[in-house]
């Protein structure tokens, strides 16, 4: 028997798992769309329509005015911007010169924005005024290696937009700082006849994106997407969507510098030639909303987005006929909240899985037909899933044994940013490794079991128990500390921390450590409790271990 067919399972999809994509670049699949109807609305944003015709135009300026800045093939353009239209605009036209997108969520601190700019050899950020954003852009235009900040702006021409965007991101205005010659306002960028030579473009060889990630171990580094790996997941989704011919009009509440939305609400959506209706970040009274006023065919999102959709007081009143299908990924869905979302909206509700590797997905259940509560569904046409040993990703794990999920397909990324060590670590061969352990059924749905990377999947966010245990450690009393992931019915997963205790510094408990620890760190990495023990589990040759504890917390959960 072929080593193939050992581990690899090919299933019913339309399209076969060996499905071949010709290469195509992000630039040539808009223009292709705009080609076909350039007057269709591309865009909206809370009620402002921008055609694709006038988006291209946009991109095709964006282009010339960097260009004009001196940026090349190559050169690094940061993008730290909510879902905002400029972020289409400067997304692909940094691409059409040929220059490389990084993406930087915009709830970054200071520190983790420089730190993101310096790794990447950023040169040039996008921001936004009228935001806490501009601040941060500013401070570390300042302290690094950044040479320019271009500035959009949604205030004016958009009242509705600017008071919703000082209300998600709590911005105040600040000096605009007219003579700096480091800054050039958004608009100024424009100021061209949008005519200039683009740069030719290799789909399968040119980095199109740089998306931080924590990886397995929460140190971040840069997967490096080639315009194929984007293009292709954008063409792979659509091809298990029946209804792959009719324009979707899609809510865009996840954050576009998120792989799962720039995949599976940007460039899907620019692929079929559909409409997005984007909105600054998630509310869940401005989502229903908008649901109701552009008639959503197609809403993709974390559990923890439907969840609070359901939780709403405004869910009985919105009209979701339109609504036809729901993506939820990046966390596991809980039955519950699939079933009612459901039932109350009459959309279906379907989980799919990828990670930023992957370009976006690796596997979903069909959008028609069997779904299976609790699987992550079935590999995409053109990728293949494998099982692998824990300790050995060469061989397959033992005869019914769960094993870490590897998969191949023309959605991996081409490697981490100047990091071949780590590449060292997730490739074996053509195959990449996920870190998340699973089983596959006699159906080739696929259900995870278990992580092999420390990842605590909050919602969508990801935590990593390092960087909590690092501030646990500041604390005189703690002695040992151990943060692990239990489950919770609203997020799925939270963090919670183990410790011992320094017999010579005074005595505290787990709530006065709970209270110590979570105002220090980041929102979605606040524990829900501190348990104090007097021994932690450790291996064989004395390093602090999870395992037990994990085991130990999901025994009491029930499963
Ligand atoms: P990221 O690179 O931030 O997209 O995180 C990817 C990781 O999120 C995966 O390796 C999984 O551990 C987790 N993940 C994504 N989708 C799901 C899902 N449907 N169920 C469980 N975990 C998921």
């Amino acid at each position: 028997m072929s080593e193939e067919s050992i581990w690899t399972r090919h299933y019913n999809h339309p399209c076969p798992w060996d499905q071949r994509f010709a290469p195509l670049s992000l630039p040539d699949m808009l223009e292709a769309s705009a080609a076909r109807d350039p007057n269709a609305v591309l865009i909206d944003f809370l009620g402002r329509h921008y055609s694709y015709g006038e988006t291209l135009d946009g991109v095709n300026r964006v282009a010339c005015g960097l260009k004009a800045l001196g940026i090349a093939r190559g050169d690094r353009i940061g993008l730290f911007l909510p879902n905002v239209p400029h972020y289409v605009a400067a997304y692909y036209g940094a691409l059409k010169l040929g220059a490389t997108v990084v993406n930087f969520s915009p709830l970054y601190t200071v520190d983790e924005l420089a730190h993101q700019v310096a790794d990447s050899g950023t040169k040039l950020l996008f921001t936004l005024s009228a935001t806490a954003l501009l601040p941060t852009a500013l401070k570390v235009l300042e302290a690094s290696s950044l040479e320019r900040i271009v500035v959009g702006s949604v205030a004016g021409a958009l009242p509705v937009g600017k008071s919703l965007l000082y209300r998600m991101f709590k911005g105040k205005e600040v000096a605009a700082r007219p003579d700096d010659p480091r800054i050039t306002s958004f608009s100024a960028l424009i100021a061209n006849d949008g005519r200039c030579a683009a740069a030719p473009i290799d789909p399968l060889n040119d980095v199109a994106l740089i998306q931080y990630t924590g990886g397995t171990t929460g140190t971040p580094k840069g997967a490096m997407l080639t315009h194929q790996n984007l293009t292709a997941n954008a063409r792979q989704i659509d091809m298990i969507d029946p209804h792959h011919d009719a324009p979707d009009r899609i809510l865009a509440v996840l954050p576009f510098f998120h792989v799962f939305a720039n995949t599976c609400v940007l460039n899907r959506t620019v692929h079929r030639g559909g409409m997005i209706a984007m909105l600054p970040r998630f509310d869940a009274t401005q989502a229903l909303a908008t649901i109701g006023r552009v008639k959503a065919t197609a809403l993709p999102g974390v559990p923890t987005m439907y969840q609070a959709l359901l939780d709403h007081p405004q869910i009985g009143k919105t009209d979701f006929s339109s609504l036809r299908v729901c993506i939820s990924g990046g966390a596991p869905l809980p039955a519950e909240v699939k079933a009612k979302f459901e039932a109350v909206t009459g959309s279906k509700v379907v989980e799919g899985y990828g990670l930023t590797e992957s370009a976006g997905v690796v596997s979903t259940n069909p959008y028609e037909g069997l779904n299976k509560s609790g699987t992550i569904g079935q590999p995409i046409p053109g990728t293949r899933v494998k099982l692998a040993d824990r300790e050995d990703p060469t061989r397959p794990p033992p005869p019914g044994e769960p094993g870490e999920i590897l998969f191949a397909g023309p959605q991996v990324m081409k490697g981490y940013w100047q990091r071949p060590d780590a590449d060292a670590k997730v490739f074996v061969g053509e195959w990449l490794r996920t870190g998340d352990v699973g089983v596959i059924d006699e159906d080739g749905y696929i259900r995870i079991v278990d992580r092999l990377k420390d990842m605590i999947a909050v919602g969508g966010f990801k935590v990593f128990p390092s960087q909590i245990e690092a501030v646990l450690y500041r604390n005189p009393a703690v002695k040992e500390a151990l943060v692990i992931g239990v489950p919770d019915v609203y997020h799925g997963e939270m963090p919670k921390a183990f410790v011992t205790l320094n017999p010579e510094v005074e005595a505290v408990d787990g709530e006065a450590l709970k209270a110590w620890l979570n105002p220090q760190v980041g929102k979605h990495e606040r524990v829900i409790a501190v348990e104090v023990r007097l021994n932690l589990p450790k291996t064989l040759v004395g390093k602090l271990s999870r395992k037990e504890l994990v085991a130990e917390e999901r025994a009491k959960a029930g499963g």
